[in-house]
């Protein structure tokens, strides 16, 4: 990819290479031989600010078992307060791309039709869902569109909100995930071959009024997600803001990734790409991988030799867990109550 995902630019900005990063972030039942391991180019655009990947591994390796379903309380909370946020902003139909679990779907009063290529393995959970096994189409465009945590996974966004603005659909609600606080801080997995490309907050606004949709209504969720709700209007003209420091940023995150120490032989949780880095940078000081979720149990974490078990499995007390990610704190509460119960 040599033209920015936001702008449509030929990149022509700083560029950094992070070495040796697996393609894929869950678990396999493949052998350690399998895994592909590849370099990460970063490429910042000098007209928008963005920072992309420009060497991205195809998709269905990225996507190797479709992507991580959001479960857990955290989800739950951030899936009711993006439903309260929807029908606030009073939607007429509803198609949604890329429904995952079928969660919102379930949750609203709406009607709701949502598009999903790759269903989790309970299909039957979909049987109260207006459901399409596919990739969205925009031939039967609905009055409102969401995307929760989906639109910053998309290959070609501009295309997708530009598709958008030439159909029917004339509202968009926007789950995305706080990437400027994710990033300052470091957390393992905020960009990545999934999340593959890096703007700030007024970048993605900016991207959407270029391409017809203004800011109707914001609400945070956390530190984790912005709520935005955008109504079609003029297309404003493509001026951006320049961010000089997303680049910058970018380096730290990598360069904090790199420097991050283990001092003892631990257990890491969950098994995901917030473990991987870790285990990455500490292979000789890791026991295994934990996860609470049974359909990872046995398997391996992809670019790892870990095995997951559930955190039942071991001795709390008298071993060191290193737990990472967005969630941390909602695995350290799990862990608490394993550990006042053994
Ligand atoms: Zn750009």
């Amino acid at each position: 990819m040599n033209v920015c995902v936001i702008c449509d630019s030929p990149l022509n900005g700083r560029e950094c290479i992070i070495e040796n990063i697996p393609v894929y972030q869950g678990c396999v039942d493949t052998p350690i031989e399998d895994d592909i391991i590849q370099d990460m180019h970063w490429k910042e655009c000098d007209v928008c600010s963005t920072i992309q990947i420009i060497n991205l591994p195809r998709e269905e390796d990225v996507y190797l078992k479709g992507h991580a379903a959001g479960i857990g309380k955290v989800w739950e909370d951030h899936n009711e307060q993006f439903i309260r946020f929807i029908e606030k902003n009073k939607p007429v139909r509803i198609s949604e791309v890329g429904g995952g679990s079928g969660d919102l779907a379930r949750m609203s009063s709406i009607e709701w039709r949502m598009y999903e290529p790759h269903p989790p393995n309970e299909i039957s959970t979909y049987r109260d869902i207006d459901f399409i096994r596919d990739f969205y189409s925009h031939d039967n465009a609905r009055e409102s569109i969401v995307f929760s945590h989906v639109l910053e996974h998309l290959r070609f966004p501009k295309q997708m909100i530009s598709d958008i603005y030439s159909s029917d659909t004339r509202k968009i609600f926007l789950a995305w995930p706080q990437l400027d606080k994710w990033v300052e801080d470091g957390i393992p997995g905020a960009i990545n071959y999934e999340h593959f490309f890096y703007c700030t907050y007024e970048t993605l606004i900016e991207f959407f009024s270029t391409n017809g949709f203004k800011l109707q209504d914001k609400e945070d969720f956390e530190n984790h997600s912005h709520f935005l709700c955008f109504t079609k209007s003029e297309k404003t003209s493509e001026l951006f803001s320049q961010n000089k420091s997303n680049f910058i940023k970018v380096e730290n995150f990598f360069r904090k990734i790199r420097e991050i120490k283990i001092e003892k032989p631990s257990y890491f949780m969950p098994a995901s790409i917030y473990s991987q880095y870790y285990i990455l940078q500490n292979p000789e000081l890791c026991l295994g991988v934990l996860d609470n979720s049974s359909d990872k149990h046995g398997k391996r974490l992809y670019g790892t030799n870990a095995i997951v078990q559930p955190p039942t499995n071991i001795d709390l007390k008298n071993n060191n867990v290193v737990v990472s990610g967005p969630h941390k704190k909602e695995i350290l509460d799990g862990l608490k109550r394993l550990q006042e119960h053994s």
